[in-house]
């Protein structure tokens, strides 16, 4: 089949390099000049153990099950991470429910080797460490995420894929057997392919909505949040990753370390704000 991926964000990679494994002929079209430059490089770079998801959620099924995998691909492909581990701390009495809850949670999930433990341990583990209690989750780590989309672009282009760069799909037109997919231009031009998996990231809202046929309905309701890390200059002094127990909404602002070494750097982040201004999607113009 010609399968069309829109946007070369590591949704869109992975998914183009997955159809060109099986042997789909794939093209990524990508809005921006370079891949990756959308959600894929304003992350933590965290390889989440799975702990938080719902019971028969989805994420709960794939985080653990992507998570293994994506460190065998890291091992396969060279691609630079640490399996550094991670502390959710309880800083008062208070925190101590909802620490055991993320514990039980995590072992429904089936995260191995996740252990409450108290303020003593935590500090042998982390001296510079101050709690109550904290779950300790050792299969949580840290990757390069540039170095991981380039390895999936990799095995795609080895498989006869393509990315196709400043390439903004506008519209999506269903044909018999297949679309038709319009690219921006001065001049329009139409495509034809056999299937189109929507990977638009921050974009995939408006995608969905130029689709002909396509019901408004289905499309999900676009809320965008903003949010803020700070770099820590010194060298870091946890060599784990530190997160608070869950607040509503998000993880908590968190302590998180690069991926190639113990010493290199530590970002503090994020917060979340909820923001009205739109993303820029390359090419697209003002929305
Ligand atoms: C602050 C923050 C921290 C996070 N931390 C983590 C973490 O630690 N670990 C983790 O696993 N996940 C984390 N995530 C989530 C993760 O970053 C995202 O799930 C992931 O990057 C989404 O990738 P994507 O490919 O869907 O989107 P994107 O990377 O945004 O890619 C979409 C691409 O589509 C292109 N595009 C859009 N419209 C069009 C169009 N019409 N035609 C052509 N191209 C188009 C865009 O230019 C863009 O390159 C975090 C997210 C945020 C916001």
């Amino acid at each position: 089949m010609q399968v069309l991926v829109v946007g070369a964000g590591v949704v869109g990679l992975a998914v183009a390099r997955a159809a060109a494994l099986a042997g789909h002929d794939v093209v990524v079209a990508e809005a921006a000049s370079v891949m990756g430059s959308g959600i894929s490089s304003r992350n933590s770079e965290v390889i989440h153990a799975g702990l938080y998801y719902p019971t028969s959620s989805r994420r709960a099924y794939h985080c653990p099950r992507g998570r293994r995998m994506l460190y065998d691909f890291c091992a396969s492909h060279g691609v630079p991470h640490r399996k550094c581990g991670k502390l959710v701390v309880a800083t008062n009495a208070g925190e101590i429910g909802r620490l055991e809850a993320v514990h039980k949670q995590a072992q429904v999930n089936g995260v191995e080797g996740v252990e409450i433990i108290d303020a003593a341990a935590a500090k042998r583990l982390e001296p510079a460490l101050a709690c109550v209690a904290a779950m300790h989750s050792p299969q949580t780590g840290v990757i390069d995420s540039h170095r991981f989309m380039l390895a999936l672009r990799g095995d795609l282009e080895d498989r006869g894929g393509m990315v196709a760069f400043a390439s903004l799909i506008e519209r999506l037109k269903p044909r018999v057997g297949g679309w038709d997919a319009a690219l921006a231009g001065s001049e329009p031009q139409w495509l034809s392919f056999d299937a189109v998996v929507n990977c638009a990231g921050l974009g995939a809202q408006r995608l969905a909505r130029a689709t002909e046929g396509y019901p408004a309905e289905r499309v999900p309701r676009l809320v965008l949040a903003k949010g803020n890390y700070f770099a820590f200059a010194g060298r870091p002094v946890f060599s784990r990753l530190i997160y608070p127990v869950p607040v509503p909404g998000g993880l908590g602002v968190h302590v998180t370390l690069d991926s190639l070494s113990t010493s290199a750097s530590a970002t503090i982040g994020r917060d979340c704000r909820t923001t009205r201004s739109r993303p820029t999607i390359a090419g697209s113009g003002p929305s």
